[in-house]
C-alpha cells in the first residue's frame, strides 16, 4: 500500500530510480525521461514486457528517485550508482583487466617510451590503453632494439658518472653523460612516435629516403642499420591482421550469447591497425542480448579510458545519442557511435562477432567444464554412465526418395568428425522415418557388436532425433542386437499443450503447457518428457550435437538429389563408367547424338569394345526391338 501511495508521488521529471529490497538494498537502477511513467510501467498488468521485471517485482519493497537536469546526467548518474551498489538485477560490467599505456614526454631533452598504468593531463603523449601488457613490453623490445635511445628510469638518468653496458653494446648513444646528438636523438624519437600512431607506412618511405642518402654518401654502415630498420617494420605491418584504409581511432564490438553468458570482444583499432583486443564475458540473467550490450557499453566508457573517435557496435543501442554527447564532451573532439550496414565498418563488426564466438567457445570447451556438463546431463537424466562419448542419429528423406541416415559422435562434449558416419538407406523404399532408423542403427551397432575391425566401440549415450516413436525403435534395435550397457535418449522440439513431466533436479523446470515451445527429452520407461531448462548447458549441449546430425544428414540428402539431378541415361548402362562417359560425350556431343548413333559409329568413333557398343546400342533402340 505504502509503495502504490509513493508511486503516485513520484515526480514526472527526468532522473534515476533506485529500487530497493525489504532490507533496504539497491537492486535495481534504472532511468527514465520521466520517472513517473516509466517507474509505473514496471507495476502495471505484464510489467513492461521483461522477464527480468517479474522477478525483481517480488522482492521490491520502496522505490527511490534522484532528479537530474538532462537525460545525459540521468545516464551518467545511472552508471555511477550500478558501479557504486552493483545491484543484483542490473548488468554490471567489472572491469577487471589492468591498463597499461606508453607515455613519451616530449618536454624531456632526451625523452623515450615508458609504460605507465595512468594516463595524466601533463602534457605528455600517451598512446593505449592497452589491454595486454605483455604485447605492450614487446613492442618496447622491439623499439629499444630497433632505435639506440635511452632505456634507463628518470633517477638513474641522472644520477650517471659514465654510460651503462647499452651504450658499450652500442644500443643506447649515452645522453646520459652527454654523448648523443640531440638532434640526432630527437629523429629517433619521431620515428618511435610514427611507429606507435600506427603510421608505419610514412616511416618506412622516411626511412627509406634517408637510407638512400646514406648509401649515395657511401657511408654504408648507417644505410645497413636503416635498412635493417626498413625491414623490421615492415614485417611488424605485414602481422597487422586487421588494417583498415580509414586511419582513424576507433573501437569495434561484436558479442555472442549462449546460455547464460554473453562474450563480448572488444578490437582496438589505432590509426588504421589493430593495436589490442579484449573479451568481457557478462552473465544474462534476465535481459535480452541487446539490454546487456547497452548497458555494457554505457558503463564501458564511464571507465577513464581512451575515448576512439569512432565506436562500431553490432546492434542498434536506445541510448547510443547520449553516449556520444557525452563521449564528444569528455574527448573534447567529435565521437560517432555507429551500428554500420555496409562497407568495411560492417566488415569489422563482422570480425569481432567472430572473434567474440571463437573467445566463447575457447573459454568454454575446457576440459573441466565440459565434464561438468556431462556430469550434469547424467545427472538430469538419470543416466548409468558418465556419457564421455555420445552418439546421435537422424534421418532424412523427401517423401521417402534419397533416404539417408547420419551418425554423429561428440567425445568429451566435443565433435569427433573422424567418427561421423552416413547411411543410405537400402531397405526401406517408402517414407517410413521409423523402419529407416532402425535400418540404420541395425547396420552401425551390429558391427560393433560382433567388433569388426574398423567399426567403432559402443558409445555410452545413444541420441536420436525425433519423440516416443524413435526412443522406441532404438530401444528395439538395443535389445535385439542384446545391448543393455548404453543410454538411449530421444529429443524432440515441444508441441503446444505436451504433458508436462515432474522436474527431477534443478536443472529442469516446468513449463507452462499452453506456451512453452521448448526441446523435450524423452527417457526409457517414462511417458512424459523431462524438460530441462532452456537455457542450460546440458540442454545445449543435447541440441548442438542434434543440430549436428540433422546438419549432416540433410548435407548428404542433398547431394543424393543433386547427384540424380545431373544423372545422365548413360549411368543406367551396366559398365559405362565416368572414363567412357566423358568419351562418348566427347565424340558424339550430346545424349540424342549417340541415341541416334548405329552399331558401326559407336564401336569405330567411340573406340568401345564391340559388346560395349552393343549394350548402348540396345538400351537406346529396346523399344524398337
Ligand atoms: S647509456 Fe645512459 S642513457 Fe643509455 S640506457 Fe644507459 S644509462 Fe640510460
Amino acid at each position: 500500500m505504502q509503495l502504490e501511495k509513493k508511486l503516485e508521488n513520484l515526480p514526472t521529471g527526468t532522473g534515476v530510480y533506485l529500487m530497493k529490497d525489504a532490507r533496504g538494498k539497491v537492486i535495481y537502477v534504472g532511468k527514465a525521461k520521466n520517472l513517473k511513467n516509466r517507474v509505473k510501467t514496471y507495476f502495471q498488468k505484464g510489467g513492461d514486457g521483461r522477464l527480468l521485471v517479474q522477478h525483481l517485482l517480488r522482492r521490491v519493497a520502496a522505490v527511490d528517485v534522484v532528479l537530474t537536469d538532462t537525460e545525459k546526467e540521468a545516464l551518467i548518474l545511472e552508471n555511477n550508482l550500478i558501479k557504486q551498489f552493483s545491484p543484483r538485477y542490473n548488468t554490471v560490467f567489472r572491469d577487471d583487466k589492468t591498463y597499461v599505456s606508453i607515455k613519451i614526454d616530449l618536454a624531456k631533452e632526451y625523452p623515450h617510451p615508458q609504460i605507465v598504468r595512468e594516463v595524466k593531463k601533463d602534457g605528455a603523449l600517451y598512446f593505449g590503453p592497452y589491454s595486454s601488457s605483455r604485447a605492450v613490453r614487446e613492442t618496447l623490445r622491439f623499439l629499444y632494439e630497433l632505435y639506440p635511445i635511452r632505456k634507463c628510469s628518470e633517477r638513474s638518468f641522472r644520477g650517471r658518472k659514465r654510460p651503462c653496458l647499452y651504450y658499450q653494446m652500442g644500443r643506447c648513444t649515452g645522453p646520459c653523460v652527454g654523448l648523443a646528438e640531440n638532434k640526432a636523438y630527437r629523429e629517433m624519437i619521431n620515428e618511435v612516435v610514427l611507429f606507435l600512431k600506427g603510421k608505419r607506412e610514412e616511416l618506412l618511405e622516411r626511412l627509406k629516403e634517408e637510407m638512400m642518402r646514406e648509401a649515395e654518401a657511401e657511408r654504408f654502415e648507417k644505410a645497413a642499420e636503416l635498412r635493417d630498420r626498413v625491414r623490421a617494420i615492415q614485417q611488424t605491418i605485414e602481422r597487422q591482421k586487421v588494417s583498415s584504409p580509414s586511419l582513424i581511432d576507433r573501437d569495434v564490438f561484436g558479442y555472442y550469447k549462449e546460455g547464460r553468458e554473453m562474450s563480448i570482444q572488444a578490437m582496438f583499432v589505432r590509426n588504421g591497425n589493430l593495436e589490442d583486443i579484449a573479451t568481457y564475458n557478462l552473465p544474462i540473467h534476465y535481459d535480452n542480448p541487446e539490454e546487456v550490450f547497452s548497458a555494457f557499453l554505457n558503463q564501458f566508457y564511464s571507465h577513464t579510458r581512451f575515448i576512439p573517435r569512432e565506436i562500431l557496435i553490432p546492434i542498434e543501442v536506445g541510448d547510443a545519442p547520449l553516449l556520444e554527447e557525452i563521449l564528444t564532451e569528455r574527448k573534447g573532439q567529435g565521437v560517432s557511435i555507429i551500428s554500420p550496414k555496409k562497407g568495411e565498418k560492417i566488415r569489422l563488426v563482422g570480425l569481432a562477432m567472430r572473434n567474440a564466438e571463437n573467445a566463447f567457445r575457447a573459454r568454454h570447451s575446457t576440459p573441466q567444464r565440459q565434464k561438468a556438463v556431462l556430469q550434469g546431463l547424467k545427472n538430469a537424466l538419470n543416466l548409468k554412465n558418465l556419457p564421455g562419448r555420445i552418439e546421435c542419429f537422424d534421418i532424412s528423406n523427401i517423401g521417402g526418395r534419397f533416404a539417408v541416415g547420419s551418425m554423429v559422435t561428440f567425445e568429451g562434449g566435443l565433435p569427433n568428425k573422424n567418427r561421423y558416419r552416413r547411411y543410405r538407406v537400402k531397405t526401406v523404399p517408402q517414407a517410413d522415418d521409423f523402419a529407416m532408423m532402425e535400418e540404420v542403427m541395425t547396420r552401425r551397432y551390429k558391427k560393433a557388436q560382433v567388433g569388426a575391425i574398423h567399426e567403432l566401440p559402443l558409445p555410452q549415450l545413444t541420441i536420436v532425433d525425433g519423440g516416443k516413436g524413435q526412443l522406441g525403435v532404438a530401444l528395439k534395435v538395443m535389445k535385439k542386437l542384446g545391448i543393455k550397457d548404453v543410454d538411449i535418449v530421444a529429443l524432440a522440439k515441444a508441441r503446444r499443450g505436451d504433458p508436462v513431466g515432474r522436474p527431477v533436479d534443478s536443472r529442469q523446470q516446468t513449463v507452462d503447457r499452453e506456451t512453452e515451445t521448448q526441446d523435450r527429452v524423452f527417457v526409457p520407461g517414462k511417458s512424459v518428457p523431462i524438460f530441462l531448462a532452456t537455457d542450460s548447458p546440458e540442454l545445449l549441449l543435447l541440441g548442438r550435437i542434434r543440430d549436428e546430425a540433422h546438419r549432416f544428414a540433410i548435407t548428404y540428402h542433398k547431394k543424393l538429389r543433386q547427384r540424380q539431378f545431373y544423372r545422365s541415361p548413360l549411368d543406367e548402362i551396366p559398365g559405362i563408367g565416368p572414363a567412357r562417359k566423358a568419351r562418348l560425350m566427347k565424340c558424339f556431343g550430346s545424349i540424342e547424338n549417340i541415341r541416334q548413333a548405329n552399331l558401326k559409329d559407336l564401336k569405330e568413333l567411340a573406340s568401345l569394345p564391340a559388346r560395349q557398343a552393343e549394350l548402348i546400342y540396345h538400351h537406346f533402340h529396346k523399344d524398337r526391338e
